[in-house]
């Protein structure tokens, strides 16, 4: 998703947020407006934790249940005004999240939404079955909103102050997608694993999404206890929970708009089920499932990305959302390059075997610093599981990397990127939907420091205004600068290469490691390409080519370590390589 067009929505909120004082407009509109509000906001938290986050939760009405309960036990039975309340409940649903998070979010894929569900039964038994929660009776006696001496009994007020609550909801979320934590989150799905081999720590991103969606639950519960003035645990059942997951995939999940349209739809859709059914079927049945179980499966075939995609696209006439870059920002602090010629990678026997395949099978290399070395070999030769043994991204079943002196065994992919070695992939690895930029931006992660709080405060402009400034500065070097704003997945395959050249660049590497970035280009790219890499090599970057083009690597590589089978078949300069017998048979001969 893109966090540009948000102005609608913040504006059907504001909007929204007024509207009942309108004269004449029905009470059982505006209560039906208060629970769509409420609904929305915990959608909305379902955009970043599902929709971005690629993490399906049906256990979300738990969180909206922690919120709700600890504010009504506070007020009900301690007499804290709401607003002390708040935080509190909050911080509740926070804790709670980060507890189950921690026992949850290692699952991935289906195990983890069975997990949330799990949670979502159990936590539901506990609200109804707890004298502390007030079982199947719930806690009455709450306190109503209050400003000043003024308590807002009115039904329009709690609409104002739950609309508003919304927009609070959807600008937190946006300034939240639109930082430097929130690229992260982003990256998660699809883009993981090249996410953490620039730096980023995905399990922490993926535990801020799930708490972060939490938290907007309990704010969304808080607001709902205050409403209905009482709580008991129906609400926060499973089929709540599964009902706002609808809402969030009918609406469309990647989008905060969508989360909006969703609540709407559903919530009135349910009212108008619960009216009809009954007198179309009968009274002894609960049908709106079914009927709410056939409508997701229609919605999903007939527009996989929901129904908000299709709204947006009506004033689409205006012009894309550009991404400011400030020129004139200062650089980023850099690294000190070792001198060229010192030994920066060694690698001594080094082994990867996949069950009985041995993919590397006790391969010794270096490279220096300002020195390219072509990694070359017949496909399958192992060349590109090398890299991911480099990298951390696979552990290696033997022998040592030592990267500038010193061991890397066992370091997570993160940790080596930290140390100064970037990568692109084999296969692209760019987060789809989002701009080319701000993929590129992911490289420079560890040149920030900002976290999710900043991001919500908004305190993270200036380190923002820095990233961007360098992965601009990136892309007009490898020459995509006109691309910046397009979404990444909308370019050639060869040009995708390229971004994620830049995007490896903003890590400001000592050691860059490259998998086939020629393949796909056209011959004028391919020089441009092979000028950059010179470059690189004489301000004394180490780097390390896997490459097909013959003819490129050749002219490019001081070295070449030939690969076949897992292991070394020779090394040396180009010309030599290009004589040896055993390469010429084993892989060039073939070639030709
Ligand atoms: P190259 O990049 O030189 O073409 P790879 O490193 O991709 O070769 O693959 C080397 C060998 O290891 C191939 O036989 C490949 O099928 C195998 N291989 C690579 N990754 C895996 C994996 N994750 N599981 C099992 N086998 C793998
Ligand atoms: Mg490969």
């Amino acid at each position: 998703m893109r966090p540009g067009p948000l102005r609608l929505p913040l504006l059907l909120a504001a909007g929204c947020a007024l509207l009942p004082w309108l004269p004449g407009l029905p009470p059982y509109w505006i209560t039906l407006a208060d629970y769509i509000g409420v609904a929305a906001i915990v959608a909305v938290g379902l955009v970043v934790l599902t929709g971005v986050g690629g993490m399906t939760s049906f256990g979300q009405a738990s969180f909206l249940g922690f919120g709700a309960y600890a504010t009504a036990i506070l007020s009900a039975r301690y007499g804290v005004s709401p607003w002390l309340a708040l935080p509190v409940s909050l911080a509740v649903s926070a804790a709670a999240a980060l507890l189950i998070g921690a026992v949850t979010l290692r699952l991935s894929g289906h195990y983890l939404a069975l997990g949330t569900l799990a949670w979502g039964v159990a936590l539901y038994y506990t609200f109804a079955n707890l004298d502390f929660f007030g079982r199947n009776d719930g806690i009455a006696g709450i306190a109503p909103l209050h400003v000043g001496g003024l308590a807002l009994v009115d039904p329009r007020w709690s609409f104002t102050v739950i609309w508003l609550g919304v927009g609070l909801a959807v600008l937190a979320t946006r300034n939240l997608l639109d930082s430097r934590a929130g690229r992260a989150i982003r990256a998660l799905r699809g883009g993981a694993l090249a996410a953490a081999s620039f730096g980023v720590d995905t399990p922490r991103a993926r535990m801020l999404a799930f708490v972060y969606a939490a938290v907007l639950a309990a704010f969304a519960g808080w607001l709902y206890a205050h409403l209905q003035r009482s709580v008991n645990p129906t609400p926060f059942g499973i089929n709540a929970s599964i009902e706002y997951l609808l809402m969030a995939v009918v609406g469309g999940a990647a989008h905060i708009g969508g989360a909006l349209l969703g609540a709407a739809l559903v919530t009135v859709f349910n009212d108008l089920l619960q009216d009809w059914l009954p007198r179309l079927l009968g009274h002894q049945g609960n049908y709106e499932t079914i009927v709410f179980g056939a409508v997701l499966v229609l919605v999903l075939q007939a527009s996989p990305q929901g129904l908000w995609p299709h709204l947006a696209r009506l004033w689409r006439w205006r012009a894309p959302v550009r991404r400011v870059v400030d020129a004139a920002a200062p650089p980023l602090p850099r690294r000190a390059l070792p001198a060229r010629g010192t030994p920066i990678l060694e690698v001594a026997g080094l082994r990867k075997n996949f069950g009985g395949l041995v993919a590397v099978g006790g391969l010794d290399f270096a490279v220096a610093a300002g020195e390219i070395v072509g990694l070359i070999g017949p496909n399958g030769a192992g060349k590109s599981t090398t890299f991911n043994l480099l990298t951390g991204v696979a552990a290696a079943s033997g022998g040592s990397v030592r990267f500038q002196g010193r061991p890397l065994a066992g370091l997570p992919a993160r940790a080596v990127a930290a140390l100064g070695v970037a990568r692109s992939f084999q296969h692209v690895r760019l987060v789809a939907g989002m701009s080319v930029i701000e993929n590129v931006a992911i490289g420079a992660h560890l040149r920030g420091h900002a976290g999710a709080f900043s991001a919500l405060l908004r305190t993270d402009r200036a380190e923002e205004t820095l990233l961007f400034a360098e992965a601009a500065r990136q892309l007009a070097r490898v020459g995509l600068a006109e691309a910046a704003d397009r979404p990444a997945d909308s370019l050639a395959l060869g040009q995708q290469r390229i971004v994620e050249i830049a995007r490896a660049l903003c890590l400001d590497p000592v050691l860059l490691l490259l998998d086939e970035p020629a393949a796909g280009l056209r011959h004028h790219e391919k020089q441009a390409l092979a000028a950059l890499l010179t470059r690189l090599r004489e301000e004394g970057v180490a780097i390390l080519l896997v490459e097909h083009d013959m003819e490129f690597v050749m002219t490019l590589a001081d070295r070449l370590v030939v690969m076949d089978f897992g292991t070394k078949l020779a090394e040396g300069p180009p010309e030599a390589v290009r004589r040896d017998p055993a390469v010429i048979e084993a892989y060039l001969g073939s070639v030709a």
